[in-house]
């Protein structure tokens, strides 16, 4: 059986760490496996890789930004080999585009487009153990590329979907929970999760999961477990719908602090105007996600949209343009909330969640900027104060 472990920037975040990895996926190989291992940077090194070019420019040049940002993986899987051989082991470090894995799009945020796996299924047949960078892999003009933040778990996922093998996730939490355990200590650990519910907490904001993964798992019915401890078994299975059969109505909630608000005030309501808002926000790579609009009868009307805080420097040259065109209009952006998602396969069939959170909102005092709905989620933009107060009232409303 051919197994791909993932271990997140945490797992290896020293030396020390790296050598217990290295001895793990040891016995893990004499018990009889074929073992692939993708890691990623150590600790916080992509956040410090980042911020040196920062040091240089608000604004770095984003395929230069990728080269610099896939070192902080290569430090890893060298080490990685190291140890093992040290061991005694027959390990090879492969970069992404060693390892095959063709990307597209936009610098920093690429998307796995193939993996070819002949490379890793000769070296497995020579019996060694790959250990291959994660988040990394060689766009059609032999650049190198990154896939977004968390950016690992894909590579894991589709590693794993190309050679036709079991993957397992290693992180610094033994499972996923129905809440962020950090937030909410009385969170409880969900033994399987359907791919929809994860994907859906994901792209709200779970960050435990990259989303991309979690949809490639479910493209390629690939299993994903996630757990913590090297041995253990206890964590959580990503898997197919039918295989979950406890149906909560919540299934878990997500927490995104990445968020930033955007206000414009004094808008003259033309649908004209809307449009240069949204062209300009495109035009320089800001993500919109939620938008409302206020007034719509009057002569001026405000509105409001919601993006990633990340997107700060895109934004900012949004804001200037539109100004240009718009001069009479009051923008403002609000870094200080964040967005908070029930999600639930319940939802579908059951009505009144809605009214269920107004009402907690309403009897605590809560206020909102902002709310949106899928047909399994229902997302909220609160004050960044109220993170905590709100996520443990609605975790015990639910019951999750
Ligand atoms: P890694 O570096 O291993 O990829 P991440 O930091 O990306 O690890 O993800 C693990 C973190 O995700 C945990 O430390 C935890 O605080 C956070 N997290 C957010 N939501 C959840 C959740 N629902 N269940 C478990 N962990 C969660
Ligand atoms: N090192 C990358 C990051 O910090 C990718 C990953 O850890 O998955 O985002
Ligand atoms: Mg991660």
């Amino acid at each position: 059986m051919i197994i791909v472990h993932k271990y997140g920037g945490s797992s290896v975040a020293t030396t020390d760490k790296i050598i217990e990895i290295a001895k793990y996926l040891g016995e893990v190989k004499d018990q009889g496996h074929d073992v692939i291992v993708v890691v990623s940077a150590m600790g916080k090194r992509t956040d410090a890789l980042i911020s040196l070019a920062k040091e240089i420019t608000k604004d770095p040049d984003k395929r230069e930004l990728d080269r610099l940002m896939s070192t902080g993986e290569q430090t890893t899987i060298a080490l990685l080999a190291i140890a093992l051989k040290s061991l005694g082991y027959d390990a090879i470090s492969l970069t992404g585009v060693q390892a095959g894995i063709k990307t597209s799009g936009f610098h920093t945020k690429n998307v796995i487009d193939s993996v070819d796996n002949n490379k890793i299924n000769d070296l497995l047949k020579e019996g060694k153990i790959v250990i291959v960078a994660g988040f990394q892999g060689v766009n059609s003009r032999g650049d190198v590329t990154t896939l977004g933040r968390g950016g690992s778990d894909t590579s894991a996922v589709a590693l794993a979907a190309a050679l036709d093998a079991r993957c397992e996730i290693y992180t610094d939490v033994d499972g996923i929970y129905s809440i962020d355990p950090r937030v909410y200590k009385e969170a409880k650990k969900l033994p399987l999760i359907s791919y929809d519910e994860m994907m859906e907490l994901a792209y709200l904001g779970a960050g435990v999961m990259e989303p991309r993964a979690v949809e490639l798992g479910k493209k390629y019915g690939v299993e994903i477990y996630v757990g913590k401890s090297l041995g253990e078994k206890n964590g959580t299975i990503i898997c197919a719908e039918e295989k979950c059969m406890e149906k909560k109505l919540i299934t878990g909630i997500s927490i995104n602090e990445n968020t930033a608000m955007v206000n414009i005030e004094n808008i003259p309501t033309y649908a004209k105007n809307v449009y240069i808002v949204f062209n300009s926000a495109e035009k320089n790579g800001v993500n919109i996600d939620m938008i409302s609009q206020n007034d719509v009868t009057a002569s001026h009307g405000s509105m409001a949209f919601t993006c990633p805080k990340t997107d700060e420097t895109a934004l900012e040259r949004t804001i200037t343009e539109i100004k240009e065109a718009l001069p009479d209009i009051k923008p403002e952006i609000n870094k200080d909330v964040v967005k908070i998602s029930l999600v639930g396969i319940g939802m579908i069939s059951n009505i009144g969640i809605a009214s269920r959170v107004f009402k907690i909102l309403a009897e605590n005092s809560i206020s909102f900027h902002q709310v949106s709905t899928s047909e399994i989620s229902i997302s909220l933009i609160i004050n960044g104060e109220d993170k905590e107060k709100v996520a443990v009232l609605l975790s015990k409303e639910f019951e999750i």
